[in-house]
């Protein structure tokens, strides 16, 4: 896809919304890597509803600890997966105490090696806590990218790469954030709403 249609897709989503932000709640930089290893597979939304009681109590990876892995997964016994990701949780925590003075870290690298957090989760902490430039692909980026056009890619590595190469940076704040939403409410996984998408005009797939 050239880079004028690139941008003139991206243009009208800024227009629509121009500064999404990520749906999950928290109020520090711990609460949404917690929230982030809880949604793995889980919608948005089921966290949401969990977050708050769990993060009136631990809040930090300390309060978090002392809490314990029996009684966080009864916090989070609605979410899917919960009894890994409780596990996850209480080990990430305890490299952040022992090895990071209870701060999570802000390069790749190193949130890559924490318990439970992938490629994507690393790439939302990087861009929405500290304001990197880059594009975390989960099942709706990598859906509705190729749907559209924007690469050509059978992983969410591949993915990533072609994203970061197509997308111009003017857009990289924004650009998961955007893909995202589109995803989750018009270019549905089973049923795009194609009649009521904002690009049709402009994507590869457009199926009425
Ligand atoms: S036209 Fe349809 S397939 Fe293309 S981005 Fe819009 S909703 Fe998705």
């Amino acid at each position: 896809m050239n880079k004028q249609k690139i941008n003139e897709i991206f243009r009208r989503f800024k227009e629509n919304k121009p500064e999404p932000k990520i749906e999950l709640h928290y109020s520090n930089p711990y609460e949404l890597l917690v929230a982030v290893v809880l949604s793995a597979q889980s919608t948005d939304k089921g966290v949401n509803k969990v977050t708050p009681k769990l993060f009136e109590v631990a809040g930090t990876p300390e309060k978090m600890i002392n809490l314990g892995e029996e009684a966080l997964k009864e916090h989070i016994k609605t979410i899917g997966l919960f009894n890994n990701k409780a596990k996850n949780i209480i080990a990430l925590s305890k490299v952040l105490v022992e090895q990071f003075a209870g701060e999570v870290p802000s390069d790749f690298e190193t949130l890559c090696k924490l318990p439970g957090v992938g490629r994507k989760s690393a790439n939302v902490m990087l861009n929405s806590i500290w304001g990197h430039k880059v594009i975390a692909v989960d099942t709706h980026v990598f859906r509705v990218s190729n749907r559209i056009g924007l690469c050509k890619t059978t992983n969410v590595e591949k993915t990533e790469q072609e994203l970061m190469k197509s997308i111009p940076d003017v857009w990289k704040d924004y650009a998961h954030h955007w893909l995202v939403l589109h995803g989750r409410y018009t270019c549905k996984a089973r049923k795009p709403e194609c009649d009521k998408c904002l690009i049709s005009d402009l994507c590869n797939t457009k199926t009425t």
